[in-house]
């Protein structure tokens, strides 16, 4: 069991410190070397209405996010978004600064969107203009391997299985449940606990709910424990100045 979770010394994370630079310009984990392709992103999407949806063509622009349909047209200049959530299934969460229906009791006004795929390629674009305001649920696995889990992800009801995977520069987590898997870069983390060497908490700067402005917490059962030093070099890549 124990060879399954993997962690480097210092030493050794000494000597790659030198690397972290490339690795970061050549491959940000999430999407190769996307993040050095152009705007605009254009997909075919379908607009998510209350009741049915409307189709149209979402473009990620380099200076705005925009829908245009033969009924709906929208425009987010990126200061616009409070966050873009692209999720594995395809889902795109926009949250405005909008205000929303009374009936959302002052929530603002978030949107959603399915598209066919490609939102890979723009992830890595869209974190340059968003920074923390973009969640990225299309994990792919991080270079420079310091440790992995089988976990199972903690909800309010029941859960989702999964392998949660910290690399040198990202963290990621692959769910069955397609609309949970995450990848977060470090600073994308607020912070990582444990009460137990089989349990694991990762605070994000993700919200909870659309409406409130809560951090989420992924709460993970390790199928396999995590030892003390394996938790202080993920803590400390959390941490790092
Ligand atoms: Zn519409």
């Amino acid at each position: 069991m124990k060879d399954r979770i993997r962690f480097t010394t210092k030493t050794q994370r000494t000597q790659r410190t030198t690397k972290v630079f490339l690795v970061f310009l050549v491959s940000w984990c999430l999407c190769g070397s996307s993040s050095l392709l152009a705007a605009p992103f254009s997909f075919a999407a379908r607009h998510d209405h209350l009741k049915g949806a409307c189709t149209g063509k979402l473009t990620i622009g380099e200076n705005d996010i925009s829908f245009d349909g033969p009924k709906h047209h929208f425009r987010w200049p990126y200061l616009e978004v409070q966050q873009l959530r692209l999720l594995n299934s395809g889902r795109i969460d926009l949250l405005s600064y909008e205000n929303g229906s009374k009936l959302k009791l002052g929530a603002d006004r978030a949107f959603h969107f399915r598209a066919d795929g490609g939102l890979q390629d723009a992830a890595g674009f869209l974190a340059a203009k968003l920074d923390r305001r973009l969640v990225v649920g299309l994990p792919e696995k991080p270079a420079g391997i310091l440790a992995e889990f089988p976990v199972k992800h903690l909800r309010s009801l029941g859960g989702d299985n999964g392998t949660l995977v910290f690399g040198e520069e990202t963290v990621t987590f692959t769910s069955q449940d397609k609309a949970e898997s995450r990848a977060w870069r470090y600073q994308d983390v607020e912070s990582i606990a444990t009460s137990g060497r089989d349990q694991l908490s990762i605070t994000t700067y993700e919200r909870q709910r659309f409406h409130y402005a809560t951090r989420r917490v992924f709460n993970f059962q390790l199928k396999q424990p995590i030892s003390e030093d394996t938790f202080n070099v993920l803590w400390r890549k959390v941490n790092k100045p």
